[in-house]
């Protein structure tokens, strides 16, 4: 059987990307397209990523009370080491 091109994503996945780009969109208004972790500023939709501070995979949901907006730095720095993350966030985040 011949395969097209696309991968068909599911409506579970589709639904999961469309709440991701939704609260994304959210967020980014929210911190002005800064790096809510460094600081860094102004970057541009590509150049931020959503972060979820418990990660998907370990339960996490993506919300609001779970998401940050980082750089890709920051991203690569602290969403698998939720331990590593400032004070300040595993307070609001609850992290322990
Ligand atoms: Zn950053």
């Amino acid at each position: 059987m011949k395969q097209g091109p696309l991968r068909r994503v599911s409506k579970k996945q589709a639904k999961e990307l469309a709440v991701r780009a939704a609260l994304k969109r959210e967020l980014l208004e929210e911190c002005d397209h800064t790096c809510m972790t460094c600081n860094n500023l102004r970057l541009d939709f590509r150049g931020l990523s959503l972060s979820h501070v418990i990660a998907l995979g370990s339960g996490g949901k993506t919300a609001r009370d779970n998401c940050l907006i980082e750089c890709y730095p920051c991203h690569d720095d602290y969403e698998k080491h939720a331990e590593r993350r400032p004070e300040w966030q595993k307070a609001k985040f609850n992290i322990v």
